[in-house]
């Protein structure tokens, strides 16, 4: 096992197999978090990124089978961030020191890539990188949002196993998904996609494969979180997906590649308090601090108990563990490896 570890850390490759057998053994976690803490530090440094994220709209055309803002739950309240509130609240942002905003969204299609298209030109009037999650569109819509100016999109594949991703999103194509993530880097976006970890009937294997798909298509950024049931979703009776399941994904991921970027994301902090931090320790380099109104953070409930950023406290416990806030927008610094 270690042997793997050390071939991962000097190789950054490993086969389905030999990852399948680092996710089921636990004796190795330690050796393996402070592979991908060494790996991260090497390759991207004790920066940490902070993307300020944009909740706009919880309105959703999809039925995903784990999410709290499902076109079907009913018990949501609905809303639209106006253009205007996007603008100000992007501004602000700016205005505080981040340097990318991420716009944030169900599939609401009152967004159309025209509208969008006019938020994000105003967006780009400030010195910051504009970063979409807003799910499946069209090459055309896609190219229409990177000729405004975006520069970065996330769609996480979610499982690369198609029966179980079929399964989860019902009427959705795993194939659609697939053509979204290779438009999106035809296009030159600064790609991120990644996977949930604990999806009921989700094997170890499959998530080998996940991160195997992430070396293939050569992702930018790749986000990784535990599954966390939502009472109002088919999945309420599930269990959560396990903490350290997910740190191992996200750990062998970085030995994998290793300049890219990863966020701690809230799913591991909503389900292991400091999980953030955890993360931040074991291959991760960027956080995304939710900014959206308050107002509308509790109806943004893809999972329940979503944690919280409080800046200055994120910034207290950077500093404990050595590591700064960067000033810079933090693209990826695509090294020959
Ligand atoms: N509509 C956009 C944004 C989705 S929300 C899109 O399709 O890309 C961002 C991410 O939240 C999703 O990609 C999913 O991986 C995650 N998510 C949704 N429900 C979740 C749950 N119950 N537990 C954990 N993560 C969840």
């Amino acid at each position: 096992m270690r042997e793997l570890i050390k071939k991962a850390v000097l190789n950054h490759s490993l086969t389905h197999d030999e990852i399948v057998l680092l996710l089921r053994e636990d004796k190795i976690n330690q050796e393996l978090f402070s592979a991908a803490d060494n790996v991260r530090k090497n390759f991207v440094g004790d920066e940490v990124h902070l993307r300020a994220l944009i909740e706009f709209s919880n309105y959703c055309r999809c039925n995903c089978m784990y999410c709290g803002i499902r076109a079907e739950n009913r018990f949501v309240e609905r809303y639209r961030l106006t253009k205007e509130q996007i603008i100000s609240l992007a501004k602000n942002a700016a205005g505080f020191g981040y340097k990318t905003v991420v716009l944030q969204a169900g599939e609401d299609m009152y967004f159309t890539a025209e509208y969008l298209s006019e938020i994000i030109k105003e967006l780009k009037r400030n010195d910051i990188a504009v970063t979409l999650s807003i799910g499946e569109r069209s090459f055309d819509e896609y190219a229409l949002l990177k000729d405004a100016g975006a520069d970065r999109f996330l769609l996480r594949l979610e499982t690369s196993d198609k029966e179980l991703y079929e399964t989860m999103h019902p009427k959705a194509s795993y194939e659609n998904r697939k053509r979204c993530l290779s438009d999106l880097k035809r296009l030159g976006f600064e790609t991120g996609t990644g996977c949930l970890v604990g999806l009921p009937g989700q094997s170890l294997s499959s998530l080998a494969d996940d991160i195997l798909f992430f070396k293939e298509i050569d992702a930018d950024m790749i986000g990784i979180g535990p599954f966390i049931p939502h009472t109002h979703t088919p999945l309420k009776g599930s269990s959560s997906g396990s903490f350290n399941l997910a740190l191992k994904v996200m750990a062998l991921t970085r030995l994998l590649l290793p300049d890219i970027n990863i966020p701690a994301t809230t799913a591991m902090e909503t389900l292991q308090s400091d999980g953030r931090i955890l993360a931040l320790q074991s291959g991760a380099n960027v956080v995304m601090p939710n900014v959206t109104l308050e107002e509308y953070k509790a109806k943004y409930e893809i999972y329940p108990n979503k944690s919280r950023v409080d800046y200055n406290e994120l910034v207290e416990k950077l500093a404990k563990i050595g590591r700064t806030v960067s000033a810079e927008k933090g693209f990826r610094k695509k090294q020959k490896l």
